[in-house]
């Protein structure tokens, strides 16, 4: 592993930091199908329709944020989003309308052909954040109940991503199934820098499945407990936390991307809605991160109770909590 571990931890706590008086919106994020190739235990988009948007659909989405951002970047995710037959025009029709960057969220299976990788990349493809959800096949595979094969797949689509010019970063949904193997992964993945720039540690939404299989959800504490340490080695891979409430991360909170975000907006449409769903509670009331963080989900509440660093203001009972 790599000496960087032995690096001290010189992130400032979020105390010490203010937030920005204003923001920007400088991307979007568009969905343009709910189909996958995958069935991932924890993805909150299973069943959703429409199974693809239509081209004219997708252009409307596209002249919307054009409009709604200064156009630095396009995510364009799913579903699988290499299943859509009408990515490439999706593609060039953001490149027309003047997005400087392009960025794909996949399961990077269909990208192990290196012929599919150069298709978007010369259209002009700039970034990939694919999904690793386990530091062995069985792990990865099992929570995706992906094809066989799939792990080897996404490792051989960073080697062509990587010989092609495009900067990766590798995603990781936390659960009880595969957060043992995650020092593991980030070992992987430390080993295959510069390919991979960014390992992202996402909390997952408390929806569908997850609510009803009890081993998949682990408690912040003791997903912390496992992921504190990797942040001794910031430099090396880029370490970053997703959905995780900034109380909880503490002086983990500036690697958080909602942190790191919190000067910019991007343009989302539906699916985030339901995906970033925020629920903060009453005790978020006076915080002043309640515009940045993403809070604490209800079903998190039921199961485990308001966790121990949640805001010391009020109860914690999670009793008077709102939608926004
Ligand atoms: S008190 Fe609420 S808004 Fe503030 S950091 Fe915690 S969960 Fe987020």
């Amino acid at each position: 592993m790599c000496n960087r571990l032995s690096m001290a931890n010189t992130w400032v706590s979020i105390a010490s930091s203010k937030l920005p008086s204003t923001t920007s919106c400088t991307g979007a994020w568009l969905v343009l199908n709910y189909v996958c190739n995958c069935s991932c235990v924890f993805c909150p988009a299973t069943g959703l329709q429409p199974p693809f948007k239509r081209l004219d659909e997708i252009r409307a989405g596209i002249d919307r944020a054009a409009s709604a951002c200064s156009r630095e970047q396009i995510e364009f995710s799913g579903g699988e989003i290499l299943l859509h037959p009408d990515l490439p025009d999706a593609v060039q029709y953001a490149k027309i309308k003047g997005f400087r960057r392009v960025h794909f969220f996949t399961n990077g299976i269909l990208f192990s052909d290196l012929r599919v990788c150069k298709r978007y990349t010369d259209l002009g493809l700039d970034s990939v954040m694919v999904s690793i959800h386990g530091a062995t096949e069985e792990t990865h595979e099992g929570l995706m109940r992906a094809p066989s094969g799939s792990y080897r797949a996404v490792w051989k689509a960073i080697d062509n991503l990587q010989m092609l010019g495009v900067g990766v970063t590798v995603n990781c949904v936390v659960t009880g199934l595969n957060i043992a193997e995650i020092p593991q992964l980030m070992e992987q993945c430390a080993m295959a820098y510069p390919s991979i720039n960014q390992l992202r540690i996402t909390y997952p939404a408390v929806e569908g499945e997850i609510v009803t299989r009890q081993e998949l959800l682990v408690p912040f504490e003791e997903a912390l407990e496992v992921l504190t340490p990797l942040s001794r080695c910031p430099e090396s891979l880029n370490l970053r936390f997703e959905l995780f409430p900034f109380c909880v991360l503490g002086s983990l909170t500036n690697l958080s991307v909602e942190w790191l975000s919190r000067h910019q907006t991007s343009y989302f449409e539906e699916f985030c809605s339901l995906r970033y769903r925020r629920v903060l509670g009453k005790e978020c009331v006076e915080c002043p991160h309640k515009t940045t963080c993403h809070g604490i989900q209800e079903e998190y509440i039921r199961r485990f109770g308001a966790p121990t660093c949640f805001c010391k203001n009020g109860d914690r009972t999670g009793s008077a909590r709102s939608h926004i």
